[in-house]
């Protein structure tokens, strides 16, 4: 058998990760020749550290906090995804050793929202918090799926404006400050921001979520992030962590890398049961 294509993760920190398992249960179950690690690269050592992963014969690298913004600079080209974005989790290399950005996390939370869950977008108010990274990430995808509005709300609220302002061409998207949103109801919202990290929760009022509200935090946890405990206190219809996300991301990935789609649906229930536990 000839030696395994290789693949990694690089981040700071990275031994939390937990794409390791999840690629090695897409390439066990697809019969595929890799394998995958994580690697702790500190901001200073990006550049050499990616090139020393590719120049050893690396086929491609996931990118993680806080390189997604500035591995882009080291790659030659950018899929529309990642440009819009301004962020890349992902990087291929081709035949030619030139390498490709590309963006995976918009389409793994639409895949968790609409196929795994089965929660409708279209024609419904979205609430989005954050207006980092991640949530510039999924702005294009979510508005592709025609919410009647998109509200972002953040801490620093000229970040919200300004992150409203770039997509507005995109659909009908708005920012403001946590404390607009008093009075305001949603039947999605969706934390992006990096609070239940630091178990802390963006000041929301209760009024933004009715009996339907259904709540979605990107951070998952072994149990209820500050925001889905916070859901279901205030009686939130669903709250959902951001596990599956992480897993449809991957699957995107892999499918990029590898050119065969893995069934996450098996993969999804092994992280979902380790986590019970
Ligand atoms: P980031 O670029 O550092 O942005 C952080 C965002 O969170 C900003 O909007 C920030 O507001 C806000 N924030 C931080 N602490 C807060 C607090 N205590 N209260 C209210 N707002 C707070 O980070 P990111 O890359 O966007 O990542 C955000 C989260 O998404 C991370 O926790 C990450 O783990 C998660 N994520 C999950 C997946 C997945 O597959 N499930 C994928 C990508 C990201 P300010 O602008 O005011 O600072």
């Amino acid at each position: 058998m000839p030696a395994p294509d290789r693949y990694a993760v690089i981040g700071h920190p990275i031994a939390h990760s937990r794409s390791p398992q999840i690629h090695a249960l897409f390439a066990q179950q697809t019969r595929q020749n890799m394998i995958y690690t994580a690697i702790d690269v500190a901001p200073q050592d990006l550049a050499s550290r990616v090139g020393e992963f590719f120049a050893a014969g690396g086929r491609g690298l996931n990118v993680t906090v806080p390189h997604k913004e500035a591995v882009i600079a080291l790659t030659s080209s950018l899929s529309a995804r990642a440009r819009t974005a301004g962020a890349a989790n992902t990087i291929m290399r081709d035949a030619q050793g030139r390498l490709t950005a590309d963006n995976t996390d918009g389409a793994g939370l639409v895949r968790d929202l609409t196929h795994n869950l089965r929660i409708a977008v279209n024609a419904q108010r979205l609430l989005l918090l954050g207006a980092g990274g991640a949530a510039r990430g999924v702005l294009a995808p979510l508005l592709q799926l025609q919410p009647r509005e998109l509200l972002i709300a953040n801490r620093s609220v000229d970040r919200a404006l300004a992150l409203a302002n770039a997509f507005g061409s995109l659909g009908p998207v708005r920012g403001c400050g946590f404390a607009e949103l008093d009075g305001l109801n949603f039947d999605l919202i969706v934390n992006a921001t990096a609070a239940s990290l630091q178990s802390d929760l963006p000041p929301l009022p209760p009024s933004v979520l009715g009996a339907a509200t259904i709540c979605y935090d990107l951070v998952y946890a072994n149990s209820d992030t500050r925001f889905t405990h916070w859901a279901r206190e205030h009686g939130a219809a669903q709250a959902h962590m951001g596990l599956g996300m992480l897993v449809e991301q991957a699957a995107e990935t892999f499918y990029l890398w590898r050119g065969v789609r893995p069934d996450t649906e098996p993969v999804l229930s092994v992280l979902a049961a380790q986590s019970r536990h």
